[in-house]
């Protein structure tokens, strides 16, 4: 069972989205210098189908993808989540960020656009860094994977211009309309 622990809005985690991004809790991986060890705890609310639906319904349309932070402890159960989406709300893109090196033995990564693949390692850097160990991966629409680490690097400059603006674009997802909800409940 997932379980997440608070969420952003966020413009530069995956390339040319506006991403809901879900922190999720009892993170197994303990990366030496983690920045956010607030993860490790298994606490937090309960991330099932209709915990995601109630998020995605208070931001969409102003989002254009949904992104799980961690989630390393139950790959299976992000799957199917990101599965869920992909099927009551078409049109949004979906990520993942896993903290693993690879991703799980007789995983069906083909539900998610995107996935962030590697442990954080403070002396190879995060993703703009250009010597980092982790990589972005695109999944394009022909169905081929694409490893897009390079666009962190590129757009480094633009993603600070990004966070200046971020407080107001922000503001303007929160006065977004908000449709009614897709699901079924
Ligand atoms: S995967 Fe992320 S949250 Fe988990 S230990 Fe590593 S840096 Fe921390």
């Amino acid at each position: 069972m997932l379980k997440y622990a608070n969420y952003n809005i966020v413009f530069q985690e995956v390339p040319d989205e506006v991403t809901l991004a879900i922190n999720i809790t009892n993170c197994p991986n303990h990366c030496p210098h983690c920045h956010s060890k607030y993860l490790w705890e298994d606490t937090g609310t309960v991330l099932d189908q209709r915990e995601l639906d109630d998020l995605v319904a208070k931001y969409r349309p102003g989002i254009t993808c949904v992104c799980f932070m961690g989630g390393d402890i139950a790959p299976q159960d992000v799957a199917n989540l990101a599965q869920h989406l992909k099927s009551q709300h078409h049109g949004l893109h979906v990520g993942w960020y896993s903290g693993k090196n690879e991703l799980p033995k007789a995983f069906n990564d083909e539900v998610f656009d995107y996935i962030k693949l590697g442990r954080f390692d403070e002396n190879c850097g995060p993703l703009d860094s250009p010597t980092t160990n982790q990589r972005m991966m695109k999944r394009l629409a022909d169905g081929r994977v694409k490893d897009i680490t390079e666009w962190f690097r590129r757009n480094k400059h633009v993603q600070f211009e990004m966070e200046s603006n971020k407080e107001q674009a922000e503001k303007e997802i929160e006065k977004a309309p908000t449709p009614p909800s897709s699901d079924n409940r």
